[in-house]
Formats: structure tokens, C-alpha cells, sequence
């Protein structure tokens, strides 16, 4: 049994499985969390400002605290702000395609994607 595909690096991997599925856990990409968590930022920033908050939170504290709200949502996509975040299936093809597509992924991890796609043998 190989180990973890290295589409991995770029995805949290819920320890809860998609949807009805036997094998696949959900999945969040990691720009598009790191994305929301910037959305909440903004708006716990104009919190402070506006003296409704006394504090803000650092980013890895609300990046945790996406995760666990896409974790508990009912549905596969959850709104912060105006931004949509999509709760993914864990599959590696999947995963890769998404990442391949998507805006707030790294130019290395967009290569990757289309490097792993590009192949002619199983995608791993
Ligand atoms: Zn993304």
C-alpha cells in the first residue's frame, strides 16, 4: 500500500469520508481555505475598527477554524463573505484537476497539477 498521493500537500483531508462514499474523504484546498480565512480577516479587522471586536485572530487560528466549519457543514459549500468554499471529494484525479483550476493555488502547485495530469500512467 503505497503512502499519501502528494496531491495531499495542497489539501486538507477531513478524517470524514465524501458523501456516501466508501473510500474517499472529504477534502478542502488549502489556497481556497487560506482565501476564506483571509475574507474573515477582513471582516474581524472591520470589527476592531468599528469596536465590535477587541481582538483579532492570527491566520492559522482562523484557517483551523474553516476547516472545522467546512467539517460540520451540512452541505458541500459553505460562504464566507461572497467567496464559496466547496467541500471536495477526496480522490486523487479529482484533486488534481481542481488544484489545476484553481485561483489562489501557486504557480508550483498548478505545474504539479498539469504535470501529474499530463501523464500516461495512473495518476498517483
Ligand atoms: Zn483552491
Amino acid at each position: 500500500m503505497p503512502g499519501l498521493s502528494k496531491v495531499w500537500a495542497h489539501f486538507y483531508r477531513d478524517k470524514a469520508k465524501y458523501k456516501n462514499n466508501k473510500y474517499n474523504h472529504k477534502a478542502y484546498c488549502k489556497g481556497c481555505v487560506a482565501q476564506a480565512a483571509r475574507v474573515v480577516l477582513n471582516e474581524e479587522n472591520r470589527a476592531l475598527s468599528e469596536g465590535r471586536r477587541t481582538k483579532i485572530r492570527d491566520i492559522p487560528e482562523i484557517e483551523a477554524s474553516v476547516v472545522e466549519r467546512m467539517s460540520n457543514a451540512c452541505g458541500t459549500v459553505v460562504k464566507f463573505g461572497s467567496f464559496e468554499l466547496r467541500t471536495l471529494k477526496g480522490q486523487v484525479e479529482t484533486l488534481w484537476r481542481y488544484l489545476r483550476n484553481c485561483s489562489y493555488a501557486s504557480e508550483a502547485a498548478i505545474t504539479q497539477a498539469e504535470q501529474n495530469l499530463g501523464r500516461a500512467e495512473p495518476i498517483w
